[in-house]
């Protein structure tokens, strides 16, 4: 199921440098909670319940690495966006719901801020601040609506209108037409991240074992089993935070349907130096994504190198656990690069990777008991899981607890999620929309791309 699973698998891993893993486990264990996955919500989940139970038995079970998955590997973005669009989620689940789910993520990008800066985890953030930017007159008419979505539900208190003339103040682009500016968003990154919560887990005891996929999961009346290839666990509770690999989770049909795995893809060039830097402007050193349906995101990194994402995604039906490599999508972020500035035509792309994002059905992230309350499950993040799957280990902790908290009285806490249908349709529901969000892109534009 994992082959080469110590091998880095993106730019994050890979700069990381030497990471010794914990050992596999190989002794049968009995615990208070268990947790499966090791990257933002299994860590965070752990550490925090571990906190408020410091003589609980805790266990953290990573099939291979702690940030092997999308912890890993995304590009670091610490930000408010939730679900899909804000007016899909107005469309969807009314304005009110809206205003929360801002308001959540409100308090995950500050907790995130707050566990980095508290915890002193060595993990390059920076409260850069997000544009939002638009290509093509479109475009921007559309990303104005968002704007005043935002605006009429009182939700854009740190947003403001940039115009054409005042991007390009800070960046020499000729592409900007203009675009949103964000300032409560930060970058970190993920790696490290990962690997810093790791740390803070096990320094107040949560047992953390690596190289142990989960393989079966039983549920008893007096307690759950899950079996590993060395070992069996007994636990009294489980949390499920596989993310876009919940779907190979053995044991339970109601989590094959809860969410299907999209692959998305990043480039990283080489360090671009001064003359290059000083050329493209980019002074406030912003976090970057623009409107497009098949959204790109960009960044700088700490070593003066960017970070390009997105622009396609790619649905198929094998394990999530195995590299869906995408050589015409790195080549289109490199391309897109370079299109935004010209001035980059001559750099190497330093690294190429991808990553599963966890997408369901109604399009928003859902935490949710599993048929009792002993099992708990959080999925559906999307590309929007950075800051979220911080604050999301925090409720979980909670629930684990029986205790209501602001946090446990979001609405995405045992939601009713519609079940995805299975690996075959899922996938060939995620290519036609996929398809029809290119042409969406492709119309709005034409005339601005060649
Ligand atoms: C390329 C990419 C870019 C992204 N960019 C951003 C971004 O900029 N900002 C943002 O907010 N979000 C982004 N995301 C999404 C974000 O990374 C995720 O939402 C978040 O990391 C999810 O964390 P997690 O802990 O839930 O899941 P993961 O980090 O995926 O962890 C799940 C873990 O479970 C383990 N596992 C799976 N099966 C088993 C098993 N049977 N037994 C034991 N362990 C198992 C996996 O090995 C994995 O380590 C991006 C995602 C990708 C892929």
């Amino acid at each position: 199921m994992h082959d080469n699973n110590n091998e880095p698998r993106s730019f994050w891993q890979h700069d990381y440098g030497v990471y010794v893993p914990n050992t596999r486990l190989t002794e049968d264990l009995k615990v208070d909670v268990a947790v499966i996955g090791g990257g933002f919500t299994g860590l965070n989940t752990a550490w925090q319940f571990k906190r408020d139970n410091p003589g609980a038995r805790v266990l953290v079970l990573e099939a291979a690495l702690i940030g092997f998955g999308a912890s890993g590997r995304n590009a670091g973005f610490s930000t408010k966006l939730f679900g899909l669009e804000p007016e899909l989620v107005v469309l969807r689940w009314g304005r009110q719901r809206m205003i929360e789910a801002h308001r959540y993520l409100e308090k995950a990008v500050a907790y995130t801020r707050e566990v980095i800066d508290s915890h002193g985890i060595d993990c390059d953030y920076r409260h850069a601040g997000l544009l939002r930017v638009s290509y093509a007159p479109r475009q921007l008419a559309r990303l104005g609506k968002t704007l005043e979505l935002y605006e009429s539900l009182g939700l854009a208190a740190d947003m403001r209108w940039c115009s054409a003339q005042q991007l390009r103040e800070g960046h020499d682009s000729p592409r900007l037409l203009g675009g949103i500016h964000e300032t409560e968003t930060g970058y970190l990154d993920p790696c490290k991240q990962v690997r810093g919560l790791k740390m803070l887990a096990a320094s107040v005891g949560v047992r953390i074992h690596e190289a142990t996929p989960v393989l079966d999961i039983a549920r008893g009346d007096t307690a759950i089993v899950l079996r590993t290839p060395h070992a069996r666990v007994t636990a009294d509770k489980l949390v499920i935070a596989t993310n876009a690999y919940a779907r190979q989770i053995p044991g339970t049909r109601t989590l094959r349907q809860r969410q299907f795995p999209l692959w998305t893809y990043q480039v990283v060039t080489e360090p671009l130096g001064d003359a290059l830097w000083q050329s493209i402007g980019w002074k406030g050193r912003e976090a970057f994504g623009d409107n497009r349906q098949m959204l790109h995101y960009f960044r700088p990194t700490v070593d003066g190198r960017i970070v390009m994402g997105g622009g396609d995604v790619r649905a198929y039906t094998g394990s999530a656990m195995v590299e869906q490599p995408s050589p015409a999508t790195w080549a289109h972020c490199e391309a897109h690069l370079k299109w935004i500035y010209p001035q980059l035509r001559d750099v190497r792309i330093a690294y190429r990777w991808g990553g599963p994002v966890s997408v369901n059905a109604d399009m928003v992230p859902e935490i949710s008991f599993i048929d009792d309350e002993r099992l708990i499950y959080a999925g559906g993040c999307f590309g929007h899981g950075v800051a979220l799957s911080h604050l999301n280990g925090r409720t979980i902790a909670d629930l684990l607890q029986g205790r209501r908290s602001e946090l446990t009285d979001f609405w995405i806490v045992n939601r009713k999620a519609i079940p995805m249908p299975g690996a075959t349709l899922s996938c060939w529901a995620g290519r036609t929309a996929r398809h029809a969000l290119r042409v969406w892109d492709w119309w709005e534009e034409r005339g601005v791309k060649g």
